[in-house]
């Protein structure tokens, strides 16, 4: 089943939503990817699966904490490929969300740790698991890594399809970034096609110095002749809009997450894309960006949305 989704070379939607401060604002709903609600984590996902396969893996490992999008669509790939799944999270950020339960009812085994004992427990779990005959295959956190970075260039290369078809051409380009793989496939895509675009990256949680050193070994990992581009002129991580870290809001992103739901019918949550998507809109405000063309990338998180809706705000 998952193969068949790979092999349709499946593309998610770009439309136009409106007009923001006399910009044109287009959307690329990478939530609508078609597996476990979708988003980058999806995106990434099927191609880890499919690394996965092609070494005759049979025991899936991963990391992440129990709002994890990664972890709800790793156990969903392991779940429909019936594959057994461990996932390794920290104990300090343990709660109860749809994510966490999901990865439960689809039968991933959740193995808590203390968040400085993650590493030699990933490595014990796998040596276990090999010392009792299976292949293990260690998805990291987030999708990080070059397969995660090959999934944004992928869909780097399905916008440039679209703005060829439609004649429509792309100024900037905003998104949440997280552990930074999604921004690193983009850029690597830019540079590639040699591109012009402006690729911004709102911060979710990292300041812009850390998240940026994560970014450019990410990019220099993918692209062995990354170092005659001048990568970090291409970077732009904004962590203007981090507020108290990850997962913390504020009453303007209430308010950007219940318009955007009303006026569209697109749901966001608090941590990632409604985040962003304040973020995008205060940017383009403070830098005075008028007359261009934006894409905001949907990364996904729907269940986040559900999160949100629980906590009654
Ligand atoms: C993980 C995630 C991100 C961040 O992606 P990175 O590749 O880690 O930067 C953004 N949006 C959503 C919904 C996510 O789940």
């Amino acid at each position: 089943m998952l193969d068949s989704i790979l092999q349709k070379n499946y593309e998610t939607p770009i439309y136009k939503l409106g007009f923001l401060e006399e910009n044109n604002l287009y959307i690329k709903r990478d939530d609508l990817y078609p597996f476990s609600f979708g988003g980058n984590k999806a995106r990434k996902g099927l191609l880890f699966w499919k690394d996965l396969k092609s070494k005759n893996a049979n025991y899936i490992v991963t990391y992440g904490s129990s709002s994890s999008n990664h972890c709800r669509v790793v156990s969903n790939i392991a779940s429909s490929e019936r594959i057994p799944c461990i996932i390794i999270s920290p104990i300090e950020n343990n709660h109860e969300t749809y994510n966490k339960k999901m990865m439960e009812k689809l039968g991933s085994k959740i193995l808590f740790c203390e968040v400085s004992k993650v590493k030699e427990t990933i490595e014990m779990t796998i040596n276990q698991l090999k010392e009792k005959g299976y292949t293990p295959y260690f998805i990291p956190g987030g999708g990080h890594g070059n397969i995660g970075t090959q999934a944004y260039v992928n869909c780097y290369e399905e916008i440039k399809k679209y703005e060829i078809q439609k004649n429509i051409f792309f100024d900037y380009i905003f998104f949440a970034s997280g552990t930074g793989t999604t921004q690193a496939g983009l850029v690597c895509g830019k540079l590639l096609n040699n591109d012009y675009k402006k690729i911004i990256g709102i911060s979710i949680a990292r300041k812009t110095s850390y998240g940026k050193q994560i970014i450019i070994s990410s990019i220099l990992e993918y692209l062995d002749n990354a170092r005659k581009f001048n990568i970090e002129n291409e970077l732009i991580l904004d962590d203007g809009y981090i507020l108290d870290g990850y997962g913390k809001s504020n009453e303007k992103i209430n308010h950007v997450i219940f318009s955007v739901i009303k006026d569209f019918g697109i749901p966001l949550d608090e941590t990632y894309t409604g985040k962003a998507f304040w973020g995008m809109k205060e940017y383009i405000k403070k830098n005075r960006i008028t007359n261009k063309n934006i894409l905001f990338i949907h990364t996904g998180g729907t269940p986040l949305f559900f999160d949100y809706l629980k906590k009654g705000i």
